[in-house]
């Protein structure tokens, strides 16, 4: 083996400002979340939820890197928007290009679908992914400095069916996962229609420009539209008067909405007008929507300003990366946040997640003595080569601490070698319920097992 290289000093980056934490153990980042293995049934459930809906509305997954250029969100995101100005996780690296964690994950999906000549497949392509973003925003319950999104996109086609489509797969996520949620939908018009209606927000916000927050304030000539997506009491209260974007909306833009509000009609989707969805983000073209949980009064968690899933139509997005104009729909729903409504529902009693728990390993295999040990690795190996989920803790020595370990998992037998048992040929049954235990031959442990467990093969 070759010597470890020795890290130069200089190339260690600089101690951060808040340096003097030398002897403090490393601790998570504010804003992270570790996932622990208590977690990750529910986890799994929503990967498993996410594959079937995408296997059913003909999805395909894709993954993409966690680090882009800087310049991707800056253009197609926007430079204006809270995620561009303030929550990038954005830097230099060593050879001097400028990257950033994706905060979101549209973006990518068109770049890859551009970079791989997706458009030269049959359209329109349907993808969807699975993966964490990060924001550097203010942690709070539901909202983290890196969350999971699963979204799903369909690229290169313009027609308003697949937007109705996709409001329809978002409300059937949700819908199997009992989650009671309401559909707000709007359209944000687009290039040709959009600037007028902007125009027309400045000037219903320009000479009220005293009660807005100082945020807006700074909106007001860059990025009106936004105005109408601050929650601070003082701007609520204007935007009740503002002109709304429907009456601004071209003919092209108007007639797509007016079908895609037909089509959810016809799947009889219950959706709510919502005139100031506008969604924070630049690439956004007519159809606008969100998912959003039914609230109750005595609920915590979530606060009331928590979507749960949100997307919308960016036929413009492939041109904001300089290429040809891409038709594209797409949504992205926020695992965590999704999974705290889980819990609650669970507690309300209303969702079984017992139906989703691991298998629990139904045998346990406990040894006394080195030849037992050496045994019992080799019979645990047959185990799993016959798909008997096994479990074991050859560390320990004690039976009685071996017993326990197997009832705490649940098993429902264990398998007992000791010295006598090695030199008769013979292991011991144990039922764990009963506590019954009987001798058997050990050739015969495997299909024993199976006979109880009434596996076929
Ligand atoms: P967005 O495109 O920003 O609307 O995000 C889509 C969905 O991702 C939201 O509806 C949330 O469920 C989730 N999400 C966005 N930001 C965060 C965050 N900081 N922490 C947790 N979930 C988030």
């Amino acid at each position: 083996m070759g010597r470890r290289p020795k890290i130069q000093k200089e190339t260690l980056p600089p101690p951060s400002k808040k340096g003097g934490t030398r002897n403090k153990m490393p601790q998570l980042l504010r804003g992270f979340k570790d996932i622990l293995p208590s977690e990750q049934t529910y986890w799994q459930m929503m990967m498993s939820k996410a594959l079937k809906l995408a296997q059913d509305y003909g999805f395909q997954k894709i993954d993409t890197p966690l680090l882009e250029e800087t310049s991707l969100f800056l253009r197609s995101v926007g430079k204006e928007t809270d995620i561009v100005q303030k929550e990038m996780y954005a830097f230099t690296d060593k050879g001097g290009d400028d990257i950033c964690l994706r905060p979101e994950g549209t973006a990518s999906v068109i770049r890859a679908y551009l970079e791989h000549g997706m458009i030269a497949w049959p359209q329109p392509v349907k993808l969807f992914y699975w993966g964490p973003m990060f924001r550097y925003s203010r942690p709070q319950s539901g909202r983290y400095r890196q969350f999971y999104q699963l979204g799903f996109e369909i690229l290169g086609e313009s027609e308003p069916v697949l937007d109705s489509q996709l409001v329809l797969l978002a409300y059937n996520f949700f819908k199997g996962l009992e989650i009671e949620i309401e559909i707000q939908i709007n359209s944000v018009g687009c290039p040709l229609c959009r600037p007028a209606y902007q125009r027309s927000l400045i000037n219903y916000f320009k000479p009220k420009k005293r009660l807005l927050c100082p945020t807006c304030l700074e909106r007001l000539s860059k990025n009106p539209l936004r105005i109408l997506d601050c929650s601070e009491a003082s701007c609520e209260e204007l935007k009740d008067g503002a002109p709304q974007i429907i009456d601004w909306l071209c003919e092209e833009c108007k007639n797509h909405f007016i079908k895609v509000l037909e089509f959810l009609d016809e799947l009889e989707l219950p959706y709510d007008l919502n005139p100031l969805l506008v969604r924070g983000l630049d690439y956004y073209t007519k159809t606008a929507f969100e998912i959003w949980p039914i609230f109750k009064e005595d609920q915590a968690g979530l606060t009331s300003q928590s979507a749960l899933a949100g997307g919308g139509r960016y036929d413009g997005l492939a041109q904001l990366l300089g290429q040809k104009t891409i038709p594209a729909s797409g949504f992205s729903i926020g695992i965590e946040r999704t999974i705290l409504k889980v819990k609650e529902k669970e507690k309300e009693g209303k969702f079984d997640m017992d139906a989703w728990e691991e298998r629990r390993p139904d045998v346990f295999i406990a040894q006394l003595g080195e030849a037992a040990k050496r045994k019992a690795l080799n019979l645990f190996e047959s185990f799993r080569e016959h798909n008997i989920l096994t479990s074991e803790c050859f560390s320990k020595n004690s039976l009685k601490s071996q017993l326990e370990q197997a009832s705490k998992i649940g098993a429902k037998y264990t398998f007992i070698l000791g010295q006598k048992e090695i030199l008769d040929g013979t292991i011991l049954l144990r039922e764990m319920e009963g506590g019954v235990q009987e001798i058997i031959d050990y050739e015969k442990a495997i299909s024993e097992i199976k006979k109880r467990l009434e596996m076929n093969h």
